[in-house]
């Protein structure tokens, strides 16, 4: 299969590096274009990024020369880590300029036209593409978001118990530092501490993204799935792994042997397919009492699995349970690679395929 040239907006940051590294030596795309703020234009990406990750930057990419941000660059699909302001400056410019963007960023994932998608859970949302392009007057750019990083594991953890009917939600995150990008949090606020805060708006999204995922398209968008959800959002001094509790009612009273088969035997769509970041489970349940935990399980699957446990009855609700995702591989960059290998072995890319160079909508 002939590669598609492939960019990372905002490759110099956490979530950009965790791209890098997803996208370095990967089966379906060419990683030609690493772009940052001008702070980084025009420097090798060795000199531009402070790399954060355990695993040495690849070879060939350190020499590339990070570019200034323009929808003139070489490449026909551009995965953006901008931060929100920027996000919105230029998402909208590159799809309109006939590019495919694959946003981590929060400014679009709840557009009436824009698919917020996890590949386990919602893949025919893509079919808001349709609309989106004939709305936009785009030809052949488009925008596909992904979940939210805290959101994310509690969405795949819910999904395979929509047939249940759940009703009510109350969900606790403890969100890792990494989660702010890099510098992120200071280091007097995260050590020896919890803040109760992320942002304004991250609760706000935990309700309506997760919603807008569980929901079902219509001919005209997505009808959420009306599931009221409580979150408590904290920052707390882990690097990587978004762990949530998730009390949950569900209008058909599953047993927990249900619910634990539920999760064991779901086989959504990304691993039909085999995507080549698609984990085998999906879900990886753990029996032990004293799991997941960030440390232990952030990398299961290569990090693109979520960990569930402690599964077991809430005096409130109807059961409660802990998962847990890496939140800047799953809740991230690898999120939207997965959306894009989905789009890809869905012939969704067709457009994409063999171009020379960029040719605008
Ligand atoms: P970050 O570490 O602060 O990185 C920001 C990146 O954006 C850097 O590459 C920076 O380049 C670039 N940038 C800043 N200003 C720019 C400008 N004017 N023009 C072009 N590039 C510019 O942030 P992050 O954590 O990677 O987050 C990136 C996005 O992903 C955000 O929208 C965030 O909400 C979302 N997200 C993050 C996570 C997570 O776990 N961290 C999870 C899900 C979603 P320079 O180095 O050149 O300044």
């Amino acid at each position: 299969m002939p590669k598609i040239r492939v960019g990372v907006l905002g490759a110099t940051g956490a979530v950009g590096q965790r791209f890098a590294q997803l996208l370095a030596h990967h089966p379906y795309f060419d990683l030609t274009v690493l772009a940052a703020s001008d702070r980084s234009a025009g420097k090798s990406y060795r000199e531009a990024a402070n790399w954060i990750l355990t695993e040495p930057m690849p070879a060939h990419l350190a020499e590339m020369t990070v570019q200034e941000m323009s929808t003139n660059l070489s490449c026909e699909l551009v995965f953006s880590a901008l931060p929100t302001n920027f996000a919105k400056e230029w998402e909208h410019q590159f799809a309109a300029a006939g590019y495919g963007v694959f946003s981590n960023a929060g400014v679009h994932r709840m557009d009436s036209d824009v698919p917020l998608v996890l590949p386990e859970v919602n893949p025919d949302h893509l079919g808001l593409l349709k609309q989106q392009r004939a709305g936009r007057g785009w030809s052949r750019g488009f925008i596909v978001t992904n979940s939210n990083c805290t959101a994310m594991p509690m969405v795949m953890a819910l999904a395979p118990l929509m047939p249940f009917g759940p009703q009510a939600v109350i969900a606790t995150s403890l969100q890792a530092l990494s989660g702010a990008g890099y510098p992120g949090v200071p280091s007097l606020d995260a050590i020896d501490n919890v803040v109760p805060f992320i942002a304004e708006s991250e609760e706000v999204k935990m309700n309506t993204e997760s919603n807008k995922m569980l929901g079902r398209l219509n001919g005209q968008g997505v009808d959420p799935a009306g599931i009221k959800i409580s979150a408590h959002c904290n920052r707390v001094p882990v690097s990587d792994g978004h762990l949530v509790t998730v009390s949950v009612s569900f209008r058909d009273k599953p047993s927990l042997g249900d619910i634990v088969e539920a999760w064991q035997t779901w086989q959504p769509l990304p691993q039909q397919l085999q995507l080549p970041s698609a984990p085998q489970p999906p879900l990886v349940v753990r029996a032990e009492s004293n799991r997941p935990q960030p440390r232990l399980d952030r990398d299961a699957g290569g990090g693109m699995a979520t960990t569930i446990g402690r599964l077991r009855p809430c005096e409130v609700l109807d059961v409660r349970f802990v998962c847990l995702a890496h939140n800047t591989i799953r809740g991230a960059a690898g999120g939207s690679v997965l959306n894009a290998e989905l789009m890809a072995a869905q012939g969704m890319l067709e457009a994409f395929k063999a171009e020379a160079s960029h040719v605008p909508a």
